[in-house]
């Protein structure tokens, strides 16, 4: 067993604690509380809280950062991510994967949702380093995908690796690269095998002006190459995607900043999970994300960082910092909230995952914090450079 003492303890499903205690055994914490005397790590003037979770994030690209200027086209960047995927290799994904990792533990993120393009590289990876979700990246552009076959394989590859911490999951990458077929078919796949499924879904004005009105310029490029435009035309991406079974409940929604008045009714009662991007969104220049409606309609809204080809760090401190200045009325504690019990829930680990209590993942950080205990919350969300202590599964890293 061992005792961690702090200054401050934020469990966040609860409230702040003055000179606390946490007592973590084989990973998971056995109870928190008031210190009480007992022999104890004592951290000092810190604010000790659950790791952060990353609820959307590439990995693989974080080699791009810098590589492709902000730009207001989206078919265009798409454009320019692909041509410099073509000068990349096996030589580049791996390393890049590895700085992703260190970029993200040192800004105080201890769970990563991330989207694997390059699944036959796992093999090839050392065990993250953090509590990781690989949600295979699956697009049948060119050729048919069959999930059931993807699910299997990461199964598999899984479960031959303990020390690997984390899940699997499956991403058909988003309507306008997806079949509608590879879409129902990935929606089944999870919902048959309880695994957890995420989507790139109405990101862009240029798709939603894509399957709204079968022209503009993302329908120009993919006409261009071929895809099946039989889908577009008079639907929205959201109506689109789940016409034909394409989202199970539950799913992740990453971006959803273009949504329709038509679509808010499908959106309800499906328990689905909704990913804002803060500073993708500021990079792309997108129009205000339409947080509070989503709050409203009691979605579960969580951040990510998306990828280093549309952000400048993988922080999540960085991303709540721009979420407060473009909605200054959220509470600094909601906003913890997105990045801690609402990812938490949004894959399944409610209550296990993203805050301090009984039963919990020890998956921990400490910010160095001097200030009064009633002002921990704004300390938190102003918090910049790395963190001062983490803990992953008990292990100090
Ligand atoms: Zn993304």
């Amino acid at each position: 067993m061992t005792t961690l003492r702090a200054r401050l303890l934020y469990p966040v499903a609860s409230p702040v604690v003055e000179d606390g205690m946490v007592c973590v055994e084989d990973g998971t914490i056995r109870s928190w509380g008031r210190w009480d005397g007992r022999p104890a790590e004592d951290l000092g003037d810190v604010i000790l809280m659950p790791g952060l979770i990353n609820a959307h994030c590439h990995l693989d690209y974080s080699v791009m950062r810098g590589a492709i200027l902000p730009c207001a086209s989206f078919t265009r960047w798409i454009r320019r991510i692909n041509d410099l995927k073509r000068t990349l290799d096996d030589d580049d994904w791996l390393p890049s994967v590895a700085a992703g990792f260190r970029e993200l533990i040192a800004s105080g993120t201890t769970s990563v949702f991330n989207i694997e393009a390059f699944p036959d590289l796992m093999p090839q990876m050392p065990p993250p380093p953090i509590r990781t979700w690989w949600f295979i990246e699956m697009i049948d552009l060119r050729h048919p995908v069959e999930p059931e076959d993807v699910a299997a394989r990461a199964r598999t590859f899984f479960s031959e690796r303990p020390g690997w911490i984390g899940g699997i999951g499956l991403s058909p990458h988003a309507p306008y690269t997806a079949s509608p077929d590879l879409c129902a078919q990935s929606a089944r796949c999870c919902e048959a095998q309880a695994l957890p499924l995420t989507t790139h879904l109405a990101e862009s004005d240029e798709e939603s002006e894509m399957f709204l009105d079968a022209g503009g310029p993302l329908h120009d490029f993919f006409a261009g190459i071929g895809r099946d435009m039989s889908d577009t035309g008079g639907i929205s991406p959201v109506a689109r995607m789940l016409r034909d079974g394409g989202l199970p409940d539950g799913a992740l929604l990453a971006h959803m900043n273009r949504i329709e008045d038509s679509d808010w009714p499908l959106l309800r009662g499906r328990k689905f999970s909704v990913i804002h991007c803060p500073l993708c969104h500021e990079y792309f220049g997108r129009p205000p994300f339409p947080l509070d409606r989503f709050l409203a309609e009691g979605i579960n809204v969580c951040l990510g960082t998306d990828s280093l080809a549309s952000n400048r760090e993988l922080n999540l401190f960085a991303e709540i910092r721009r979420l407060l200045e473009t909605h200054p009325h959220v509470a600094p504690m909601s906003a913890i909230r997105f990045v801690t019990t609402n990812p938490a829930r949004a894959i399944g680990w409610a209550g296990r995952l993203g805050e301090v209590s009984a039963g919990a993942a020890a998956d921990l950080i400490a910010i160095p914090y001097s200030g009064p205990a009633k002002a921990a919350a704004e300390a938190v969300v102003r918090h910049s450079g790395p963190v001062a202590w983490t803990m992953l599964a008990g292990r100090k890293t």
